[in-house]
């Protein structure tokens, strides 16, 4: 059996900056594995089933060296029984989390950044004659991943008038979208980009879309330099919620969405009384990557 007993609820949050203005909650996803985190175990877990029922006993992907769906696939691979391998993107390194990766029997794979542009070759060059061996995308993109994060919307206690979420792939975004519009909620969904140059989500999202015109608010002016980049403002902005509320934030997704909430409200987006929910996808250890920005 492929599942976790997991443990994720909307929490309502005190943070005067924003909740002076709306409602905010936070659904906890962070709280479903400290390891297999967040939007991660969502995007994994039909992948996982798919594996089982078409007997594959080897999973192969792909991250760069903080990527969170790298670890979250060496923990549940090692947790559900498949061994595990990922190309890691870039010339070989240590950190913490490729060590957890290792702990849980991950084989890592290091690739120059030309090369890791072509994931079917580096896949059909080892892999290609081997029937029990499963390819998952680099962040896990894909159908199944879809599927898993309906499950975020389907969950929830009350309805709310916006919900936000960060992006990378744009998979736990169209999961969202679509199960908002499955279950005909009156609530505006906001897909934060993490990534600059975010309209390329337009697309991955509206690939994964039940119906590829169905709306969504794309905001793309939030990625503070790009992908993996900060500037001091964010990090003040993590640290004082984080020490107000006790719920952590990473610098690469989730701290970017609560800050464009926080901008949006102090720009009256909202309405008074809104109730605002954010999705914390979890991904913490991607503060691991980014220590010295917080010193
Ligand atoms: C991977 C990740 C995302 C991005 O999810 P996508 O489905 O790729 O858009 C968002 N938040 C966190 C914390 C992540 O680790």
């Amino acid at each position: 059996m492929i599942d976790l007993h997991i443990h994720s609820y909307e929490e309502k949050i005190d943070f005067a900056p924003i909740t002076d203005k709306v409602d905010l909650y936070i659904k906890r996803d962070d709280l479903i594995h400290p390891y297999i985190s967040g939007n991660k175990w969502r995007k994994l877990k039909y992948n996982l089933i798919k594996a089982k029922e078409e007997s594959k006993t080897h999973l192969v992907t792909f991250g760069g060296a903080f990527s969170n769906h790298l670890l979250a696939t060496a923990a549940a691979g090692a947790k559900f029984g498949f061994k595990t391998t990922a190309f890691v993107r870039g010339e070989k390194v240590q950190n913490p989390l490729l060590t957890m990766c290792t702990l849980f029997g991950m084989e890592l794979i290091f690739v120059d950044r030309e090369s890791y542009q072509n994931k079917e070759f580096l896949f059909n060059e080892r892999y290609k004659d081997f029937n029990d061996v499963m390819m998952l995308a680099e962040g896990g993109y894909g159908n199944e991943a879809e599927l898993g994060c309906r499950e975020i919307v389907k969950e929830l206690t009350q309805e709310y008038q916006h919900i936000f979420c960060a992006s990378g792939t744009g998979a736990t975004a169209a999961g969202i979208i679509n199960e908002v519009s499955h279950k005909n909620l009156n609530t505006q969904v906001h897909i934060v980009s993490s990534l600059k140059g975010g309209d390329f989500l337009k697309t991955e999202i509206g690939n994964l879309l039940e119906n590829p015109n169905q709306h969504f608010n794309l905001h793309t002016d939030y990625h503070f330099g790009g992908y993996a980049k900060t500037t001091p403002h964010l990090i003040d902005f993590i640290k004082s919620f984080s020490k107000k509320t006790g719920i952590l934030l990473d610098p690469v997704y989730t701290g970017k969405t609560l800050f464009a909430i926080q901008d949006l409200a102090q720009k009256n987006a909202f309405k008074k009384g809104d109730k605002i929910l954010m999705i914390h996808t979890g991904g913490l250890f991607g503060i691991l990557g980014m220590i010295e920005k917080f010193s």
